[in-house]
């Protein structure tokens, strides 16, 4: 099983996908770089990624090297780069992570969302069993809140029955959950608890609002309205066919318990339930030793975790690669999103473009020499070139050549110049090569 066999039908298919791309994307590069690129993570990918977790949880240097090989044509045609532009810069300038690495990450997302199946044990210690799932079938279509039950105008001022204020936070230390009782002028019961770091504010909010309903249905029936200062946790409580567990079991109880009204308030002005509950979940999100309730994991943390995973692989690979280091220069840090590079600023700031010194190395033109007289370099015409006076910069000085360039990519003026610079060394192509008689 070294899965020859399915990456060769992958590559077929791809070769399919990769014209289809070049007869949209076409040779005038009609549709616009962004375009292409959504096209190739939208459709290519997903074809490609079909069943990674059976053959790219712990891809090999050969199922890399073999991805990457598929991938290429992808990347030169949604940029426009010449042949010999380095697999490594064009994955930085799009935005595109090399595809062993996307498809490994999306393998493991499989493993630990479907397949509740742990990682290896160097990588994490997330447990699957503690990851939130989906809760499947919905509540029947007849049971829903009654209307009165929920309101979503600012209820800061109801002064009558029991008041309930729910709180959550979250510091850099923890994550707390609280709520208070307000009878009359005084608060008459507090809880609060710490949830994981790996919590979100949202699961405090909720879990802050079910135990407040919790409590409330423990207690004698009587007017009572529970204050929420934020609209998520009780959009999705009063919400039948949320997927959030906890919610559900809000929803189930709500339902049951008909004289349990939940409103929303503004935050923070100047109620003392609201004040306190909101000191009591930072509290406990400060307290280290603070009591904790353990909750599952959402799934966005898990999503967090594995795309950081991915990034700092792509990181190490960046800067320990051997290719593309003039990208490297301008751009060290990897990241999901495109450089916003015309086509013609790519071909300046990767190297292989329309300059005789280039052309010449790959035996496409006769001389490396311009003209002019000098060496055809990218610096060459954009600073001293005699043909090319309208586009020029300050020079670099030799050794400051690589700030230089990362000045000039980072000032959209200056990537101006070279855009139209670029424009004209193509239109003009006769003008820069040194007649041959
Ligand atoms: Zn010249």
């Amino acid at each position: 099983m070294n899965w020859n066999t399915h990456l060769k039908a992958q590559s077929t298919r791809a070769t399919h996908l990769y014209h289809n791309l070049l007869k949209i994307a076409g040779k005038s590069w009609g549709v616009p770089l962004i375009h292409r690129r959504t096209l190739y993570k939208s459709v290519t990918e997903r074809v490609l990624a079909h069943g990674a977790v059976a053959w790219c949880l712990e891809p090999t240097v050969r199922i890399a090297r073999k991805l990457s090989t598929i991938q290429r044509p992808f990347l030169l045609a949604i940029s426009g780069a010449y042949r010999t532009t380095s697999t490594a810069a064009l994955q930085i300038i799009l935005g595109i992570p090399p595809l062993h690495l996307q498809l490994q990450r999306e393998a493991r997302g499989t493993a630990l969302f479907r397949l509740r199946l742990p990682l290896s044990t160097n990588l994490s210690d997330i447990d699957p069993s503690e990851i939130e799932k989906a809760t499947g079938w919905s509540t029947h279509p007849s049971e829903h809140l009654s209307p009165t039950q929920i309101s979503l105008d600012d209820g800061g001022n109801i002064n009558t029955g029991l008041r309930f204020y729910t709180d959550g936070s979250k510091a850099e230390r923890g994550v707390g959950a609280a709520f208070c009782v307000l009878t009359d002028v005084n608060i008459t019961h507090r809880w609060s608890t710490r949830l994981s770091l790996r919590n979100t504010v949202f699961q405090a909010e909720i879990l802050a609002l079910l135990k407040a309903v919790e409590h409330a249905v423990s207690l004698p029936t009587q007017q009572l309205t529970i204050l929420v200062d934020n609209q998520a946790s009780i959009n999705s409580a009063a919400n039948p066919k949320s997927h959030n567990s906890i919610a559900r079991k809000i929803f189930k109880l709500l339902h049951s318990y008909p004289h349990i009204r939940v409103s929303w308030m503004k935050a923070h002005a100047g109620y003392i339930g609201n004040e306190e509950a909101d000191r009591l979940a930072k509290e406990a999100a400060e307290t280290e030793n603070f009591p904790e309730t353990p909750l599952e994991l959402p799934k966005s943390f898990i999503k967090t975790f594995l795309r950081q995973k991915m990034l700092e692989t792509w990181q190490m690979a960046w800067d320990d690669g051997d290719t593309g280091r003039l990208i490297h220069n301008i751009i060290p840090k990897v990241s999901l999103h495109p450089i916003n590079w015309t086509r013609n600023e790519v071909l300046f700031f990767t190297g292989p473009g329309p300059f005789p010194s280039f052309l010449h190395r790959f035996n496409l033109a006769e001389t490396s020499f311009c003209s002019c007289g000098e060496i055809g370099t990218p610096i060459h015409y954009s600073t001293v070139c005699l043909l090319t006076t309208s586009y020029h910069m300050s020079p670099p000085s030799q050794q400051h050549q690589p700030i230089w360039f990362r000045r000039v990519a980072n000032n959209s003026t200056s990537r101006r110049k070279i855009h139209n610079l670029l424009h004209f060394l193509q239109r003009e192509t006769s003008l820069f090569r040194p007649d041959p008689n």
